[in-house]
């Protein structure tokens, strides 16, 4: 990421980001809530240890739901819970790009309008993102 201009909006980020390998609609909610699933949940066979039947199995994505289901027991795991994404209404991927921008030391008024949140928004992002990443 060195050198990448600190004011790009999201989409002229993302362009810069992929160097147009990858196209911007590829990240879809649905894409960045099944990599922080895979992130948080997959163990080295690319499987999930189910809490409830304690078997390994690979779990799907229930259809209009931000939840992956167990094969066998039905269990369903939410992989925004115990995040700062929990319950936010914000889409993931302004998260992400809030991430990054953050990172490089942006303030809140500026994410606001790079990303095109409220004010009250770009605030409790910022506060969010900094307390987890200060407590790695
Ligand atoms: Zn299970």
């Amino acid at each position: 990421m060195v050198g990448c201009p600190e004011n790009l909006d999201y989409k002229q980020f993302f362009k810069f980001y992929h160097e147009i390998e990858t196209d911007i609609n590829e990240f879809t909610e649905e894409t960045l809530l099944t990599f922080i699933f895979i992130s948080r949940y997959w163990d080295i066979n690319e499987q999930t240890h189910c809490p409830a039947c304690k078997q390994s199995h690979y779990f799907k994505k229930v259809k209009d739901r931000t939840c992956f289901q167990c094969p066998n027991c039905s269990h369903q795991i939410y992989p925004l819970a115990g995040t700062i994404f929990h319950q936010s209404t914000t889409p993931l991927l302004k998260w992400c790009i809030a991430s990054h921008l953050i990172s490089k030391g942006t303030s809140a008024r500026k994410l606001q309008s790079l990303i095109g949140v409220s004010n009250k928004t770009a605030l409790r992002m910022k506060n969010a993102i900094t307390k987890v990443t200060h407590t790695f």
